[in-house]
């Protein structure tokens, strides 16, 4: 039979999974191992989804689990980790020994290191198929047995279809794949913060072996280590901000003011080579499954950087579903496909109360309501004169395993 020469040619394939993010790599690299067929279609380059700045922090628990999956040889040989992180504040500093509380570290791995091995492994070791650049992506026929996914190929421009068994909606916060949800089956729940981060990246290396999180009645300013050379900061501003408004003296002078303290080394400054306006706001789309469609990672509820937690549910979330998606075509167990949106959302919503939670330590005290930098500080100073209380920040902090 020849196709007719208007419709565009089709394939067939177990999984479709769309977004090459750290879910959509993680989920794509243990299909592969597992002899499951799958493609992943990606809407930017291979060079842009190397290179995109986010995350820096992974915790145990997820270095374990992509351990577990053969995908942690490079993060394990070069990451460094980190034992404690520092409170400044009220001219002080109070250091929070996480790991001797919990047993458990943060990795400092950047997102781009983490997303440039799994497209390594998947791509190049594992031979697996993906498709950069793919444009127009649209997903169909989510509630039947044979749902499609097409896409503009970028090489000729032509039109193509997928058909597949499944598809792996991974496309973060503003991809496509939740959008084919039927509204009338899901729900939304949204929290905005009402502020911004100016999110900053510079060339300079970090100014002390651990995180600090600088808690003062201007706002919040956060230092984050990424490598050796290059350091992470925040600066809490006016939510819709324009990162125009922050010429280089002012960031600097505001990180001094706001993170400096008496016998702490200075903060060492340098080229400030990203500087955007992040808003702080927290959505989750449950049930993160429908008919054929499984959602993972930001796809299905994006956490604001606070708490360091999107990348880490992002994975969470992958190892969730491609153990299911295993199981079911290993050996046609499908209880893990039935189980997995509730399983994921247990830890999602663990780490968005905790994400809530600490947005009002960091927050509250320049707020500008006495009752909030009140009840703020009180918070603050329990998580770090009660052990109790620190282990229990810990442990959230530093993760599930
Ligand atoms: P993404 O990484 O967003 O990947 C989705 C992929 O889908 C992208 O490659 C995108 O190009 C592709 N795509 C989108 N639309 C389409 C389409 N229509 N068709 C095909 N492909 C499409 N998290 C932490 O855990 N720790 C941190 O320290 C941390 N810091 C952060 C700092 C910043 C400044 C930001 C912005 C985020 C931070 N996060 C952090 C969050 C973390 O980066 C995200 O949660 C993580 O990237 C989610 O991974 P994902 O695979 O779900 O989605």
């Amino acid at each position: 039979m020849t196709t007719p020469s208007s419709a565009p040619p089709e394939r067939h394939v177990p999984v479709v999974v769309v977004g090459a993010g750290p879910a959509g790599l993680a989920l794509a690299n243990i299909l592969r191992a597992a002899s499951v067929g799958c493609v992943v279609l990606e809407a930017e380059s291979r060079e842009f989804v190397e290179r995109r700045p986010r995350a820096g922090f992974l915790e145990e628990g997820a270095v374990r689990g992509l351990e577990r999956r053969g995908l942690a040889d490079r993060l394990l040989e070069r990451a460094p980790t980190h034992t404690e992180f520092e409170f400044r504040f009220a001219g002080g500093r109070r250091r929070v020994a996480c790991t001797a509380l919990t047993g458990r570290r943060h990795f400092v791995y950047p997102q781009p290191l983490l997303v440039t091995d799994l497209v390594r492994e998947y791509a190049d070791v594992r031979s697996g198929e993906i498709v950069f650049g793919a444009r127009d992506v649209e997903v169909h026929g989510i509630d039947g047995d044979a749902p499609s996914v097409s896409y503009t190929d970028p090489a000729t421009g032509d039109p193509r279809v997928v058909r597949c068994g499944f598809v792996a909606g991974c496309d973060g916060a503003r991809g496509v794949t939740r959008t084919a949800m039927p509204a009338r089956h899901t729900t939304t729940a949204r929290r905005d913060h009402g502020i911004g981060w100016l999110a900053l990246l510079a060339e300079a290396p970090p100014s002390s072996d651990c995180v600090l999180h600088g808690v003062h009645s201007r706002g919040y300013a956060g230092h984050m280590a990424r490598s050796p050379e290059i350091t992470r900061y925040y600066l809490s501003c006016p939510p819709g901000d324009s990162p125009g408004n922050w010429p280089d003296e002012r960031v600097w002078s505001e990180l001094h003011t706001r993170l400096d303290v008496p016998g702490a080394p200075p903060l060492t400054e340098g080229r400030l080579i990203e500087r955007r306006v992040l808003d702080m706001h927290n959505h989750v789309t449950e049930p993160m499954a429908y008919g054929r469609l499984y959602l993972a990672g930001d796809a299905a509820h994006l956490v604001s950087p606070i708490a360091a937690k999107g990348m880490n549910l992002a994975l969470h979330d992958a190892f969730l579903l491609a153990d299911a998606l295993v199981a079911y075509h290993a050996e046609g167990d499908d209880s893990g496909l039935r189980g997995y949106s509730a399983a994921a959302l247990r830890r999602v919503w663990q780490y968005q109360e905790f994400s809530q939670w600490l947005a009002e330590l960091l927050h509250g005290p320049s707020s500008g309501d006495p009752w909030r930098a009140g009840t703020a500080t009180a918070r603050l100073r329990r998580v770090l004169d009660s052990p109790t209380a620190a282990t229990a920040f810990s442990e959230l902090y530093l993760g599930e395993d």
